[in-house]
């Protein structure tokens, strides 16, 4: 297993890690299996998603902030809800397949973490199954 250290700038932030995770891939020499990305953190998330226009994420972005506004009556004393509840509706993991030492990803999908509550440091696990 790897972890990898992701600084995010923004409250509310998706960072491709696509190539990241394709290194360590290509490091570890597997040839097929899989791998699981995990976040390990209750205001974070990792989603597969469109990486070449921009604006897909900024869009994901703004519809996450009308379904879980900042302040909306939370119960919550951190006052994070809102992060809470976007990282429940983007969940913690994604698995994906490697075929050839290549993550099985179509033309447009990238790999992102998204933090909801930043800006901070991420932790990142990666774990390959190979087969
Ligand atoms: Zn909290």
């Amino acid at each position: 297993m790897k972890t990898i250290q992701i600084r995010t700038s923004e409250r509310v932030e998706l960072i491709d890690i696509t190539s990241t995770v394709q290194a360590y891939v290509s490091e570890k020499g597997t040839l097929n299996g899989i791998i699981i990305i995990y976040v390990p953190h209750t205001t974070c998330g990792i989603t597969i998603n469109e990486h070449a226009d921009p604006d897909v994420v900024r869009d994901i972005k703004m519809q996450l902030g009308k379904l879980a506004p900042e302040n909306a009556g939370y119960h919550h004393y951190e006052g994070n809800s809102d992060s809470h509840v976007k990282s429940s509706l983007i969940g913690a993991s994604e698995t994906v397949i490697i075929s050839n030492s290549q993550l099985l990803l179509g033309t447009w999908q990238g790999i992102f973490l998204c933090d909801f509550d930043g800006p901070r440091t991420r932790n990142v696990h990666l774990k390959i199954m190979a087969d």
